[in-house]
């Protein structure tokens, strides 16, 4: 079988390379190739001998594993893109433009397996893992299709990137490697449910921000909407949170799905208030996009705006963040909604 080598981190490649009896620094040019020049087939490649690129077409491929079903626009500017995978299933990228931004919202699994109650991923359920290429692939389409105007890359579409650690940092380093894309760190957002020790351990194999999906101040409420706090309740992943290196001067970014009567009234500020005192950290509030078939209600804008202004006044930095891309399903808890769950290919669970 052929290595796809946009599966390979940095080093990775570079090991590869030596084995078919190369100098290691091919492995760089290689990489511009595919990450800055986007080529297409290895003949692209015209700095290359014949006989590497010979080589290189024996042992590996550049293919995309992707290939692009639909585009949705949304009437504010946000565009969904839809992907059908070698196997049949689908995953959903969104495009976010805002002002000199643009950012694009990548998936990291097909479907989720945290179960999160609020979210419309969670009803299918985890399918599998997408591997690197399947995850840089996205960057790559969506990107040259947008005349490379990406600025900002999160990690938060569909799955739970640390529950597929491996090549959500392979896919990282692929994103903040000067040979490859070459994006600042300072740039790229994983976003987690809250997986205490991957935490950890994505802090100890890269520097990169870290986004926690809170949602709650108390635990029972918590556990609720996240089971995943049954097994690493707030206090421990707040201690973990604490730790985590963030490149310089970025802050630690906690998102608050404000759920109508559920987690929005004051008390439920108060006590987030007190919970976040002495963490460097930015907290976006996002109202909850009403979306059937979840039963919670979005809250009233006047609870949105009060639990705001008791963050401040605990000198804390909240923003309340609109969802975009409402009317194409592309917005927070939404993807992969538009098609039936029954098209989802279950066999491939890794
Ligand atoms: S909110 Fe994120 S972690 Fe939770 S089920 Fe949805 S995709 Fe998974």
């Amino acid at each position: 079988m052929l290595t796809n080598l946009k599966d390979l981190d940095p080093q990775e490649l570079e090991q590869f390379i030596i084995a078919l009896g190369e100098m290691s620094y091919r492995s760089r040019q290689i990489s511009k190739w595919i990450f800055n020049r986007y080529a297409e087939s290895f003949s692209d490649m015209t700095d290359l001998s014949i006989g590497l690129r010979d080589k290189l077409c024996s042992f590996s491929t550049i293919e995309n594993s992707l290939n692009l079903d639909s585009r949705m626009d949304s009437s504010d500017g946000t565009s969904k893109y839809l992907f059908k995978l070698f196997d049949g299933n689908k995953i959903e990228s969104v495009l976010i433009p805002d002002g000199k931004r643009n950012t694009l919202c990548i998936s990291t699994q097909v479907g989720c397996a945290m179960g999160c109650t609020f979210c419309l991923t969670a009803r299918i359920g985890k399918i599998r893992n997408l591997s690197t290429s399947e995850i840089i692939d996205q960057f790559l389409i969506v990107n040259k299709i947008n005349n490379h105007s990406i600025t900002n890359i999160v990690y938060m579409g569909m799955g739970e990137p640390l529950d597929n650690l491996d090549n959500t940092v392979r896919s990282l380093k692929l994103l903040t490697s000067k040979d490859c894309v070459g994006l600042s760190p300072k740039r790229v957002t994983v976003s987690t449910s809250g997986l205490v020790p991957k935490i950890k351990e994505l802090g100890n194999r890269i520097t990169i921000n870290l986004s926690v999906s809170l949602n709650a101040p108390y635990n029972e409420m918590r556990s609720q909407i996240m089971p995943v706090n049954k097994a690493y309740p707030i206090k421990v992943l707040l201690e973990q949170c604490r730790k985590f290196p963030l490149p310089n001067r970025k802050l630690l970014t906690f998102e608050y799905v404000l759920i109508g009567e559920f987690n929005d009234s004051d008390n439920d500020a108060i006590r987030l208030a007190e919970l976040l005192r002495g963490i460097n950290c930015k907290i976006n509030l996002i109202p909850f996009n009403e979306a059937q078939p979840i039963d919670f209600k979005a809250p009233k804008d006047n609870k949105v705006i009060s639990f705001q202004k008791i963050l401040w006044s605990y000198g804390l930095n909240a923003r309340v963040r609109k969802s975009r891309g409402r009317d194409i399903l592309g917005a927070c808890g939404q993807l992969a909604a538009r098609y039936p769950l029954e098209n989802q290919k279950r066999k491939f669970i890794n």
